[in-house]
This record gives structure tokens, sequence and C-alpha cells, in this order.
């Protein structure tokens, strides 16, 4: 039922089996290529057969072949219970599709239509042949067998008695059908008796205009085991001192282990149609690394190594120009399409932004790409955008930055300021956004983005005259503060440098100020959390003036100063949890606020 339930469609089982198939072969011709002592393929193919008597269905390739150790680790591990278990946790279909790429089940949707299947294959380059058998219940068996005469796979399938209605696999027009819908492209020759059934185009040398969206959604999965649809495709065709044919795909979804593990993914090489590689991170910048697709350049010679791809002038001028096309593209998704760039930038966003630090050459263009949250509306705007709707009197582009939760951000009292006389603010809540406004002044073009971070104690929202009215008020108040700025010091002397009074601060009775060349809060905890050693960073406890606590802590703060600083210390650890930061001891923190409650209950 699991089964059945997955793949939805169930002609997909050929498909896996020819697109192993296909990788078996590239992979024999990469290793020929490093390693002359093996024995060249002189007629790559893939075969299909079928013998209805038997009821049995085969695929064969005489490609790299498996050893007893990767049968049991690719084959063996997918026959395991455990992966059947596994699939029954996520119970959404479009999920467990999702699931079934990324773990390389692929394998095992042929018991959607068998209920045997028997392995036989022999690794390039050793003479033992094995076979691997399993009917998809948990168990299976690895035993020696016979000498295949070529090394290569087998995969036979002793098929299911199919249901009334449906599709009988062990038909030649049924298989020519699914082949030509799905393996068309596949560039190694497919069998069928004694004829070739794929056409062998290449799809991305194929003309765009007959292309249909579903050909390249099915090229999509065939290369990505993504079973989401791209959210777009980039067809390149590159003609010049430099030739070269791409087809790129922007997903609509990054893989699960993407921020953990960027080496899944990125771009195939291949060269006059030829596989080259996989991943091949010479033709592509580290932050466009969700970009699946190939390149095939007419140019190289076919025995070029990973290594000497870095110094390879051609190389370098194909990662020029598709750089350049994907940031086209992005462009035109950007102005046409709004939602959809949405969805492409919640889901790459935070890494295609890192270009701003690594690519100098292209920060204009990364920046003319980025949006960001804002508190002007709900949605998403450019820094074009945010720029045009900025005061005449604004000194630069106003941002907050805080940890991945723009509904906190919005509620942060450090806004009230900004907000309340009308200006802008962006709302900043990917890792990298620390960086760019604490680096970003090193990078960043003064004409292009000014961005001055409000959590800041010299970005104000003032004009000099206000600023100058609001410092004399303060001057006078301040020596008020004396008292409790004492305490402050005295009970926090490590995190606090000072305690000041505010009068902008009004719904909120604290909040805390990094100095002016300090590190920012969450910088602070992004390194802490990294691993890093960071100094210990004093910052300013800023009070409201207004706020009636404040008052009367300030009443108390001479006479009662162990309530004082029970109070203090409780308003410390509210402005961390403001900025999204744990108290260093939340046990303690809990305990203050249990024992402010207790009281207040017995007054009421
Ligand atoms: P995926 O193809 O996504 O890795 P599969 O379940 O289809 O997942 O296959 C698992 C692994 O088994 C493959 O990655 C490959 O190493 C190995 N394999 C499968 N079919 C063949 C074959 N015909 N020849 C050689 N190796 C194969």
């Amino acid at each position: 039922m699991m089964i059945d339930s997955v793949y939805s469609n169930k002609d997909i089982f050929l498909r896996e089996l020819v697109s192993n198939a296909s990788d078996a072969l590239d992979k024999r011709r990469i290793e020929c290529l490093k390693d002359t002592e093996l024995a060249e393929n002189t007629n790559p193919e893939i075969k299909i057969e079928i013998n209805p008597d038997a009821k049995t269905l085969s695929v064969s390739d005489n490609g790299i072949g498996m050893s007893r150790d990767e049968i049991i680790k690719y084959l063996g591990t997918i026959a395991k219970s455990g992966t059947k278990e596994f699939l029954k946790v996520a119970k959404d279909s479009d999920t467990q599709q999702e699931l079934i790429g990324q773990f390389g089940v692929g394998f095992y949707s042929v018991f959607m239509a068998a209920e045997k299947v028997e392995v036989i294959t022999r690794r390039l380059g050793s003479a033992e042949t094995y076979k691997f058998t399993s009917d998809g219940d948990g168990s299976f068996t690895v035993e020696d067998t016979e000498q295949r005469g070529e090394c290569g796979t087998t995969v036979t399938l002793f098929m299911k008695q199919p249901e009334e209605g449906a599709k009988n696999y062990l038909d030649e027009w049924t298989i020519r059908d699914i082949i030509s819908k799905y393996s068309d492209f596949i560039s190694w020759p497919i069998y069928y008796q004694d004829k070739i059934i794929n056409s062998r185009k290449a799809i991305w040398q194929r003309p765009d205009s007959e292309i249909t969206e579903e050909e390249y959604k099915e090229f999509y999965q065939h290369l990505t085991h993504d079973f989401t649809e791209p959210l777009a495709h980039i067809k390149i065709n590159a003609e010049g001192t430099t030739n070269f044919k791409g087809l790129l795909f922007i997903p609509s979804k990054a893989p699960f282990d993407f921020f953990i593990n960027r080496d899944s993914g990125g771009v195939s090489l291949y060269i006059n149609r030829v596989f080259i590689m996989n991943d091949c991170k010479e033709l592509i910048p580290e932050y466009m690394k969700f970009i699946r697709g190939v390149i095939d350049s007419e140019d190289l010679p076919l025995n070029i190594s990973r290594e000497i791809l870095q110094d390879e002038p051609i190389i370098r001028i194909i990662k020029r120009s598709t750089q350049r096309k994907i940031f086209t593209e992005l462009r035109k998704m950007l102005e046409n399409d709004r939602e959809k760039y949405i969805t492409f930038w919640q889901e790459f966003g935070r890494v295609f932004k890192e270009g701003i630090a690594i690519d100098p050459e292209n920060v204009k263009t990364i920046l003319s790409l980025a949006i960001f949250r804002t508190t002007d509306n709900d949605g998403w705007t450019t820094l074009d955008e945010y720029k045009s709707r900025m005061k005449p009197d604004q000194k630069g582009i106003y941002c907050l930055a805080g940890k991945d939760n723009v509904t906190a951000l919005r509620s942060s009292p450090k806004l009230e300021p900004f907000t309340s006389r009308g200006y802008e603010v962006l709302l900043m809540t990917d890792p990298f956004d620390e960086w760019l406004l604490a680096q970003g002044d090193f990078v960043l073009p003064k004409d292009e983005a000014d961005f001055l971070n409000i959590a800041r104690d010299d970005v104000t929202p003032f004009s000099d005259d206000e600023k100058k009215a609001n410092d004399d008020k303060l001057k006078e108040i301040d020596a008020e503060y004396e008292p409790l700025r004492k305490l402050a010091l005295e009970i926090l002397p490590d995190k606090l440098e000072g305690l000041r009074p505010s009068l902008t601060l009004t719904g909120t009775p604290a909040c805390l100020r990094d100095g002016a060349g300090g590190i920012s809060l969450q910088m602070e905890n992004l390194m802490r959390s990294a691993g890093r050693v960071v100094p210990p960073q004093k910052r300013v406890l800023e009070v409201s003036a207004n706020h009636p606590a404040v008052r009367k802590l300030i009443a108390i703060s001479e006479n009662d100063k162990e309530k004082a600083g029970k109070i203090l210390r409780v308003l410390y650890d509210e402005a961390l949890l403001l900025e999204g930061v744990m108290p260093d001891n939340p046990a303690e923190f809990v305990k203050r606020v249990d024992e402010i409650m207790t009281v207040a209950l017995e007054d009421g």
C-alpha cells in the first residue's frame, strides 16, 4: 500500500532503472579515463528485454557494475524495512516523493510493479559476479553467481499480475511509450530487441520552442531526483568565441540538507554531450549553488580533469556568462512575477546574498536583486523601492536585524522612534544580514546602499535640532538616574558599561544598546554558537524615562537596593529576550519573575 501511495505514477520505476543504468555508463567512462588499465567500453548500451512467458522485464547495462559492498550499501539499505518505516512516517505523497529522491530510494520503486527483483552485477575491474535478490519485504540476499561476460548490471523484475485495466509492462509499446516520455534524452542508446528506442537528443541541444514544459520537468527530475516542480528554467545558447549550451533550473524548494551540505547539487559539465562530471564547482559561483542543471561545452577537451578546470580560461568565460544570464533571469522574475521571486528568495535568498561578501565585482547587481522585509508593509521590498520612499532628510537605509523572526522584530522597541516619525525600517532576519550591517561599510558602494543599523547608539531618527533638544532634556534629568546607574554597574559589571534614560522608549521599560564600536548582540550570539571565542561585550541599558515601573525603581534604588537590584536584573533579562536572546540563566530569571508575581498577587 505504501508503495502505491508513494508513486502515484507507476511508470517511473522504468525511468529510475534506465537512469541508474545511464549513470553507471557515465561512471564507467570516467573511471576508464582515469585508469587506462581498465577495459574501455566499446559498445556502451542499455538493453530492455521482456519475457511475457516468464513475466519478467529486465534492464541491462554494461556500465560500472557493483562490488559486493556496493550492492549492500546501495541496494541492501534500500530494501531494509527502515526505509519503509521512514516513508510511512511521511504521510503525504509530496513529502514522500521528495524523500525518495533525496535518500536515493529510487530503486525501491521497482516494487510498485514487481513482486521480486534480481540484480546480477559485475564491477568494472573485477572478476566476481554477484546476484542480489529481494522481494521488498525487508530482507535480501547476495550470493556469488556465474561470471557475467562483461562488467555491468542486469536488473530483472518478476512482474506482478497487472490489475484490471492497468498497464501491462510486459508489452513492447508500453515500454516504448514510457521510454520516449521519460528517457528520450538519455545520451546512451537504449535497445529494445535490436532497435534503439530513444532519440538521444540532449534536451539542452534542442530549440526552446520545441520543448514542452512537461519535458523540462521530466529532465529536471531525472537530473535532481527532486519531485517538486522547478520554479524556473534558464536556457543558454552561447555562440561566438566560446560556444556552449546550458539548461539550468531554479528549484522551488531547497533540498532538506542544503544549508548543511552544500555539496549536494550544482551544475553538471558535459563536453559535446558527453557527461564529464556532476557538481562542477568551477562553473558556478558558490552563492548560486542552488542552481541545478547542465552546461555543455563544445570547446573543451574530453579528457579534462578536475584539477586543471580552475585554470581553464574557457571555463572562466562560461562561468562569467552563465552568471550574467542567471542575474538577467532573476531580474526578469523580480520584475514580472514578484510572487515567484519571493518564493525563490525565501528558499535561497540567504545564500544568494552571500555574494555581496564574496563577489565584489557583482555587489551592485546582487544588491539590486535583494529583497527585504520592511515596516512599510507586510511584503517585501527592493532597495530601490525603499529608496524611492525615503524621506528627503533621511541619512541612509534604516535597518534592524534580529533572529529569524520578523514578527518579533516588528514589535522591537527600537523601532518606535523611527516608525513614529514616519521612517521606514528594513527588518533583517538572516545571519548574513548581521554581517552586512557590521561589515557592509567596507564592501558596499556608498552611493548604493548606506545601511544604518538602528540598534546602534549613534543612529537616531532625529534632526540636529531635535537631537540637541533631546540631549539637553536628557542632561537635565540625568542626575536622577545616577543611583540606578551605580546599582546597575554594581550588579552587572560584565554586561553593562552604562545606564541612561530614554525619552523615545514608550511601551517598553528597557532595551539594550550596542556601543558604536562593539559587536552587536546578534552577531555576538551568532559567533558564539559557531564556536568562536568572543571577548565579553558590554552594552548600555536604556530605560524609559516615561515608564511608571522605571519611575518607581528610581524611587527605591537608594533605600531598597536589594529589591531594586532584583528588578534591574529582570529588566536586563527582559531586554535580552526582546532581542531574541536567552538570559544567561533562565531559571534565575523565572525565579525572580515568580517572586514578583507572588508579591503582586498578595498585594492584589
Ligand atoms: P539514486 O540513483 O538516487 O542514487 P537508487 O536507489 O536508484 O538511488 O540507486 C542507489 C545506488 O545503487 C545508485 O546510486 C548506484 O550507486 C547503485 N546502482 C543502482 N543501479 C545501478 C546500476 N545499474 N549500475 C551500477 N550501480 C547501480
